[in-house]
């Protein structure tokens, strides 16, 4: 029997049916099936009392060659980069591995075809956690490419890690783009019955083909259930939990719209959204070389921690709640503090040092305490921003690469991307 075919085991104890998975080199001695349940069990071939084949193995059915365009559909691209929603198990760690085809992909998802024409294509295999800057210029030349083609939209499959980077450096990228590119995850990988990949694929997709939302979003699960599915605003949406379907919520913001899965409904819930159009994208490119650095504020800071950074263009300070740092000699103790503030005064002389909240929520405000006034006046920026830390490093980068130091530090301040809300409203907070 070979790997793919269906088969009954029988053991001493149970009687298992499912597909056999070939087995690694270092388990020969294990055979693993997957269950219909989509869940994988090894059984230990010495306690194998008997074996049927049940059917063979499918040859790959290949659904997505020689498929002709429906001209009625709309025609979406799926642009492959990589993460769990491109992984299989890989049987031998426990892990995952990145693996799949674009194709393969798609086959797992057939349903996809009734809702759009589909243009795959695969333009990195890399888990999110290593991307740099050059990563989103290629992300962005390549929306570019198909909104000159025509499509109706974009769809980028991605790893999670990391996706919210990308959606803040897309929105910032991408001006004026006349069609929706949403970004799509998984937190299981798609070779399990469990994943969320063909969900979050399907309701982008639909959502796309059935909408005039142009902006860049997030499609990801609402909630734990395969029920309902989130997208997104591009800069103001973050991975909140490591491991649950629903990791993704927005920060001080709401969702754009929900989708329905089983229904295929599409409720908006934010009004106000950039519309599809017939123009073109006008790319605003993140410098390659650009240093930006973030460093996180803590108790028993040392100043030297901010060493590192002394050739770099520009530094965000996760600081703590409404802007502060640890900048004041309070007592015998806090010496370092005073060499921590002249620091960051060096720096604010030399770069736009910019100001985060690891608070997460809310929003910064820097004349509530001495501390944060004393900030602001040595220079550091951020002053009224509820931009999460990770959109204010990219949006820092974005801006750096694109305008004047001057510029900059007056628009790192402004909304221009969403990225800044105009009022902080009550019902934004743990959605
Ligand atoms: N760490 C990987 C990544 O972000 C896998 C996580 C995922 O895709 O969910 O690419």
């Amino acid at each position: 029997m070979k790997a793919g075919d269906r088969i009954k085991v029988v053991t001493k104890e149970e009687t298992v049916e499912g597909i056999l998975v070939p087995s690694p080199e270092l388990e020969k001695d294990v055979l693993i099936i997957k269950l219909d349940s989509g869940y994988n069990i090894g059984i230990e071939k010495k306690k194998v009392k008997e074996m049927k084949l049940v059917s063979a193995a499918k040859e790959r059915r290949d659904v997505f060659a020689h498929v002709k365009k429906d001209k009625k559909l709309p025609t979406i691209a799926i642009l492959h980069t990589g993460g769990t929603i491109a992984s299989k198990a890989d049987y031998r760690t426990g892990g995952v591995i990145a693996k799949f085809t674009p194709k393969e992909i798609l086959e797992m998802f057939p349903e996809i075809r009734e809702i759009a024409n589909i243009d795959s294509r695969l333009i990195r295999n890399m888990w999110s956690e290593d991307m740099r800057f050059p990563h989103y210029n290629l992300m962005a030349k390549e929306v570019e490419r198909e909104v000159k083609k025509g499509v109706d939209g974009v769809i980028i499959t991605h790893g999670t890690d990391t996706m919210h980077y990308t959606s803040a450096a897309l929105s910032f990228i991408l001006e004026d783009l006349p069609v929706p590119v949403i970004l799509v995850g998984a937190q299981r990988s798609s070779d399990r019955g469990s994943s969320d990949a063909g969900e979050n694929l399907i309701d982008a997709a639909y959502f796309i083909a059935n909408s005039d939302f142009a902006e860049v979003a997030i499609c990801m699960h609402e909630n734990i259930e395969d029920k309902d599915c989130l997208i997104l605003p591009g800069t103001k949406t973050r991975k909140m939990h490591t491991s649950r379907r629903d990791a993704f919520r927005p920060i001080n913001a709401t969702a754009i719209a929900r989708v329905n899965h089983a229904e295929k409904k599409i409720c908006f819930i934010r009004k106000k959204y950039a519309k599809k159009s017939k123009g073109k994208v006008n790319l605003k490119l993140i410098d390659e070389k650009l240093k930006v650095g973030s460093i996180k504020t803590h108790p028993n800071m040392y100043a030297e921690e901010f060493s590192e950074y002394e050739k770099f263009d520009g530094l965000v300070i996760e600081g703590y709640a409404l802007g502060q740092a640890p900048v004041n000699k309070d007592d015998d103790l806090t010496n370092e503090n005073e060499r921590i503030l002249e620091k960051i005064k060096l720096f604010c002389r030399k770069m736009p040092v910019v100001m985060a909240s690891q608070a997460i929520y809310g929003r910064l405000q820097m004349n509530v305490y001495s501390t944060a006034r004393d900030l602001r006046e040595i220079g550091v920026l951020g002053h009224l921003s509820d931009m999460t830390p990770e959109t204010t490093f990219i949006k820092l980068a974005w801006l750096l690469s694109n305008y004047k130091k001057e510029e900059v530090k007056d628009l790192i301040t402004k909304n221009l991307r969403g990225e800044i809300s105009e009022r902080t409203e009550k019902e934004t907070f743990l959605v």
